[in-house]
This record gives structure tokens, C-alpha cells and sequence, in this order.
């Protein structure tokens, strides 16, 4: 992987930290608390965006707030960039530490503080992994429902500073649903705990809800207090296979409407299907498909799920769907289930790949599909499309195929901007739940209004006066 040169922290008003500022962290660290070996600094430099790498400079990996609220004062006073950091698993260059400087890794900060069964809340860490502390309440028949597919490697406050979603926040929600309270750190160094554990409270303007979602911009997220419910007792997945894209998006609006609330709501449009049928053994009945949704149901009772599946396969009929595969057993609906854990895998296996993740409304859907498909003919190019149906927001791959790079990179650019005018011409948005970052930064301008971006760089430039904080990510250059 080749690193790329970073932005001119000078530019921007910041510096690099030199040899003596980092021996001054490194004081209150320790040894193991800051990393300059090169072979973190390349590990660090990249998240899964693209192949893209900037060096930073060092790592810091605190193990409390008191040593991240040391680390950002010292970075502070230094006007030194600092990236925050979980797992590097973002997908718009969100930990890119694009101007070098810190990168301040909560790694190590992976406690679960506290399980409160009489408030069903949590109050974990930012750097626990999500799954470690889904099976922690899973063991109390809990569930905290977020469901980003990386969440095995993914850690909390990663999900926080996207405002994650997954397949399930068709019925839960994203992360931002489930927070009740924050605890952070502001770019000088300032603890600030927003919020609580209190299930309503207007006191003044919603903190928590700003800091949900900016991405690593406004201050380091060190804890949260989360939301939980009771696990459901019964869950049902079904595959309700379409000849037509229209009509799988009919049958999404149709739904709803007759008054289904489905955990999740997922679709494979014909490319998809294509792809994954090459990793996952497809059964007789989904061949020849255009268009598959796979339904999860949850509630109390066995038998209710089945009647409702029945009555979803019948409203699917009516649009001139098929029969439907339905999974009772555990082991059934994981099959199912691999049949969309995969696409992401089987559509990426053969080609360079661009995604895009876009969003409407949801009964804008098939329009969604039919203008990636536009965009990307239109440059020589493929789309594939698959996601949360259920949200409106659909993942566009666009495929490299044989093209050369220098061609490639050119049309890829022409061909994701048609697509996100086209979007937001449809009332749309430019990223569902992946976030802004650093890739998707130029199209801001597109979703937010002048006034709307000119009242968002006022906020950061509140919280973050010197402009430390993840610098070059969200805002377009000036
Ligand atoms: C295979 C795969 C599947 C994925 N599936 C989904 C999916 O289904 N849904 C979805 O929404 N996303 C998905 N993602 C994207 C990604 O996993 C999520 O955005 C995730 O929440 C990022 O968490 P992370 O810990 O890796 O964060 P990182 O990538 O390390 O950081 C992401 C952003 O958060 C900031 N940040 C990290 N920690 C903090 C903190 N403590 N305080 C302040 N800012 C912080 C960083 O500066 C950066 O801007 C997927 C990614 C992969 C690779």
C-alpha cells in the first residue's frame, strides 16, 4: 500500500508534533501508551476505505478519560491534528489521519462499566467491540439492537461517531436511538458529560444528539450510556423472491402500509443476485429472480410469525411475486440470511469497486436503482445494488470491471456525482450510515444548503476553535 501525502497541516493552521512533544506524552502514557513503530504507523494510517494510507505521526492509546483529556490538552497547546480512532473499519475515510499528527486509538479503553438491569441501560467504553457487548447483554436476555455488519470488529465509539446502522434499524433505529448519555472530551481537553440515563429530558439543546454522527469532529467520545430492551422470543425469516424491480419496491411500500413492522427489510436487486449465487449456493426457487427481499420478523410468539409471513407472501403475490422460502429454525434462517451477509463480499471478489451509499425515501427506491444503472452506463461502468430496503438506503457499487485506473478513477468520480444529484433530486441524502468522512466530503454542498454548511462549520469551529479535531473530514475545502 502506497502512503499518500497529507494534507498541509500548516494550511490549516496546525503543525506536526515533533520529537520533544511526543516525549511529553509519552511521559504520561508510558511505553506501550504511544506507538511510533512503522509498522502501526501504516496499520493506523488506513481504515477500509479504498487503499487509501496517510502516515500519521505517533499513536496514542490511552486507557482512561483522564489520559485521553491529557492527550487532547497537550495536543491542544500544540495545535497538533489528532484522528480519532476505533476499529478502522469506517468506509468514508472517517480515522484517515489525512493531515498526519495524532492518532488517538481508544483501543485500549474496551470496559463494559456497568450492566443496570432496574434502568435496562449499559455503560460501556467508546472502545469496546459492539459484538463483546451485545453477547454481554445477550446473556441477560437483553438486546441493544444496532446492527453495523462489521460488528464483530467494530468498536462503540466508531458507531457513535457514524451513528451506525444495519439491517434491524428498519424496526430499532441506529445507534442514535439507543443513546441516552455521553461521556467526552472536548478538543482542549475538557471533560463534558452529556445526557444520562434518563429516558426524556429537554433541558436546553440536545448535546448528545449533535455528538451522535460528527464523525470524530466535535470532541473524543470516551463512554456511553446505552438503551436496552428485551431480546424478542421468536424470530422468522423469509425470502420473497419478484420478477420485477418494481414490483419488490411496490411490495416495500405495501408493507408498511397494511401495517407490518419487520426487524428487517432487505433487497438484492438482479446484479446482486447474480454476484452472490457465485459464493452462496442459491436455492431452485430464487433462480431466475430479478429481485429478492428478505424479511426478518420478530415477536413473542412462533405461530403469530408464521401467519404474518403467510400474509406477506400473499401481499407479495399480489404484485406478482413468488413463492416465498420461509426459515423457522435457527440454522435455516442463518442460510437465508448468508444469502445477504455475502453480496458485499461476492460483488467486491471481482472487481475494483466504488460504493456508494445512498438514501431516499423509501418509496423512491426503484427510482434509486434505475439512476445508478443510468449513472453508471452512462460511463461505461456497472452498479450493482443491494441493502436496507426497509430505510431507503441502498449500497451502489460501482464495478471497475476491465477498465484502466486513469480511466476508471475519472468515470467512477462522473458517475458517483450523477448519482448523488439524481438522489437528492429524489429528497434523498449522500450516505445513509456510512458518514461523510473524507470521500464524500465534495458532495456535501449537494445535500446541505450554504447557510446549512456555513451554521455546521460555525458549530465546529465551537467546539474545536483551533480546528485539531480530524481535520479535513465532513467540510468540502472553503
Ligand atoms: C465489512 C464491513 C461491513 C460494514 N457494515 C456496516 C453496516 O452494516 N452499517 C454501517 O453503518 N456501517 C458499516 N460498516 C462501516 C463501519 O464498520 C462503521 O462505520 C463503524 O461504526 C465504524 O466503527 P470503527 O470502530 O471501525 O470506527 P473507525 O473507522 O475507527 O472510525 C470511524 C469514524 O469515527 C470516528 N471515531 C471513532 N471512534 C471515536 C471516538 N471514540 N470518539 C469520536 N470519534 C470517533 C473516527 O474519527 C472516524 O471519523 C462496515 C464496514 C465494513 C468494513
Amino acid at each position: 500500500m502506497t502512503a499518500l501525502p497529507p494534507l498541509d497541516p500548516t494550511a490549516l493552521g496546525l503543525v506536526r508534533p515533533d520529537a520533544p512533544g511526543l516525549a511529553r506524552l509519552r511521559e504520561f502514557l508510558g511505553p506501550d501508551g504511544l506507538r511510533t513503530d512503522a509498522g502501526a504507523l501504516e496499520a493506523h494510517g488506513r481504515d477500509e476505505t479504498e487503499s487509501l494510507c496517510f502516515l500519521p505521526d505517533a499513536i496514542a492509546l490511552p486507557r482512561s478519560t483522564g489520559e485521553v483529556s491529557r492527550t487532547l490538552a497537550l495536543c491542544h497547546a500544540g495545535r497538533w491534528p489528532v484522528v480519532p480512532r476505533g476499529a478502522g473499519t469506517g468506509l468514508s475515510g472517517g480515522a484517515l489521519p489525512v493531515a498526519g499528527g495524532i492518532v488517538l486509538s481508544l483501543a485500549r479503553m474496551d470496559r463494559i462499566r456497568e450492566l443496570d438491569l432496574a434502568n435496562l441501560t449499559v455503560t460501556a467504553e467508546a472502545g469496546v467491540v459492539l459484538a463483546d457487548l451485545q453477547r454481554r447483554v445477550d446473556e441477560h436476555g437483553l438486546r441493544y439492537p444496532p446492527d453495523p455488519a462489521s460488528r464483530e470488529s467494530c468498536r462503540l465509539g466508531g458507531n457513535l461517531a457514524e451513528n451506525s446502522a444495519g439491517p434491524r434499524s428498519c424496526k430499532y433505529g441506529t445507534t442514535g436511538d439507543w443513546v441516552l448519555g455521553l461521556e467526552t472530551v472536548l478538543a482542549d481537553g475538557t471533560p463534558l458529560a452529556t445526557g444520562g440515563k434518563n429516558r426524556k429530558d429537554v433541558a436546553g439543546y440536545d448535546l448528545t444528539g449533535l455528538l451522535v454522527g460528527s464523525e470524530g469532529t466535535l470532541a473524543v467520545i470516551t463512554a456511553a450510556t446505552l438503551r436496552l430492551v428485551a431480546r424478542p422470543r421468536a424470530t422468522l425469516t423469509l425470502i420473497l423472491p419478484f420478477p420485477a424491480l418494481d414490483a419488490a419496491a411496490a411490495a416495500v411500500a405495501a408493507l408498511f402500509l397494511d401495517g407490518h413492522h419487520p426487524a428487517a427489510c432487505e433487497l438484492l436487486e438482479e446484479g446482486a443476485i447474480a454476484a452472490v449465487a457465485r459464493l452462496v449456493p442459491l436455492p431452485a426457487a430464487l433462480a431466475g429472480q430479478v429481485a429478492l427481499l428478505l424479511v426478518e420478523l420478530d415477536g413473542d410468539e412462533d405461530e403469530a410469525l408464521l401467519d404474518e409471513a403467510a400474509a406477506l407472501e400473499e401481499l407479495a403475490r399480489g404484485l406478482g411475486g413468488g413463492e416465498a422460502l420461509v426459515a423457522r429454525e435457527a440454522a435455516e434462517q442463518r442460510r437465508l440470511w448468508e444469502i445477504r451477509s455475502k453480496v458485499g463480499e461476492a460483488v467486491k471478489q471481482g472487481s475494483v469497486y466504488k460504493e456508494a451509499d445512498a438514501v431516499v425515501p423509501r418509496a423512491a427506491l426503484a427510482e434509486l436503482v434505475r439512476a445508478a444503472r443510468a449513472a453508471a452506463a452512462r460511463q461505461g461502468l456497472r452498479a450493482v445494488c443491494y441493502g436496507h430496503a426497509g430505510d431507503g438506503n441502498l449500497h451502489v457499487n460501482l464495478l471497475q470491471g476491465d477498465l484502466p485506473d486513469a480511466l476508471w478513477r475519472e468515470r467512477r468520480d462522473a458517475a458517483e456525482e450523477e448519482l448523488f444529484r439524481a438522489v437528492v433530486a429524489l429528497g434523498g441524502s449522500i450516505t445513509g450510515e456510512h458518514g461523510v468522512g473524507w470521500t464524500q466530503r465534495r458532495y456535501l454542498p449537494l445535500r446541505h444548503a450554504p447557510a446549512a454548511i456555513a451554521l455546521m462549520r460555525a458549530i465546529k469551529r465551537t467546539f474545536d476553535p483551533a480546528g485539531i479535531l480530524n481535520p479535513g473530514k465532513i467540510f468540502p475545502d472553503p
